[in-house]
């Protein structure tokens, strides 16, 4: 019988506060009754706002919970190679494309069109979906931007990936927090346009790195916040296009802040080092959090 594998995957980009503790500890409970096994990942991939500091204090924050996880910890940042071979598939299929616009050409090509009396579409979480300019562009023309250092992201090519599927797409919810129970849902990635999956000097994107480690991992359970919800649809695309084993999925409640809004990691009041070093123990973050 093989073992089911949950995995907590925080990114070390600021202080872990409430929502997290509550995500992880969600995650230990549920292998735990599972007899399962809890994997933790930092994900890394953004050089620029993930710190060595941050990360530390992951590792201190989840330990002072008494979070237990199995060894070695997948660190995104090692395994660049890994995206890239990923990447260079989807390139070699032609499933992925170089995007050149700017985010001011961007907003300027969409205001035009706007002021032409088209509604722009937006994704999920309220940003204009790509242009669908660069997509056409002749390969020589790519060739020769990219030799001149013009920037760019590596974006999916939505439609042809689903093409490429040929087949409705859908995955598995637990409808509640046991995992006692699931229903289907329709995976709508066309909802997110042309999504970024690689930059020009990163060879990956979130969602790229999060389907190619979960199948790595042999993720069978991936139980992450409400808030991923919709991105779900990407990351099954993904993993179709890629032929990637798919888990089930558990979107669990947001924690939210006294004012009702999400927690954010700027917001150090609801961190977790900062309960600590106010005198709260586990049990009080455990109780806070309804566990
Ligand atoms: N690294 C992501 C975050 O910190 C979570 C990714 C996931 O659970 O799929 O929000």
């Amino acid at each position: 019988m093989t073992l089911l594998t949950f995995r907590f995957a925080p990114s070390p980009n600021g202080e872990l506060h409430l929502g997290h503790a509550y995500s992880a500890l969600l995650n230990q409970k549920l292998a735990k009754a599972a007899g399962g096994r809890l994997l933790l990942r930092i994900e890394d991939i953004d050089t620029t706002r993930c710190t060595p500091e941050f990360e530390a204090g992951i590792f201190r924050d989840l330990k002072w919970l008494g979070l237990g996880w199995e060894e070695p910890v997948r660190r995104q940042s090692e395994h660049f190679a890994d995206y890239q071979a990923v990447l260079d598939r989807l390139t070699r299929e032609e499933l992925v494309y170089p995007a050149f616009m700017s985010r001011s050409e961007i907003r300027a090509f969409i205001a035009d069109s706007e002021r032409r009396g088209r509604d722009w579409p937006r994704d999920p979480d309220g940003v204009p979906l790509y242009p669908a300019v660069d997509k056409v562009l002749p390969t020589r023309e790519r060739k020769r931007r990219i030799a001149e250092n013009a920037p760019f992201a590596w974006r999916l090519d939505v439609d042809a990936s689903m093409a490429r599927v040929g087949a409705e797409l859908s995955w598995v919810e637990f409808s509640d927090e046991r995992l006692s129970a699931t229903h289907t849902v329709e995976a709508r990635p066309q909802d997110w346009g042309d999504v970024i999956v690689a930059r020009r000097d990163i060879p990956t994107s979130y969602h790229l790195a999060v389907v190619v480690d979960d199948a790595l991992q042999d993720v069978s359970r991936v139980v992450r916040g409400q808030d991923l919800y919709s991105a779900t649809s990407v990351q099954r695309l993904l993993q179709a296009v890629l032929g990637l084993p798919q888990p089930s999925y558990f979107h669990h409640r947001l924690i939210l802040g006294p004012d009702g809004r999400k927690l954010s990691k700027s917001a150090m009041d609801n961190g977790l080092a900062a309960l600590r070093k106010a005198g709260a123990s586990p049990d009080d973050v455990r109780r806070l959090i309804g566990f």
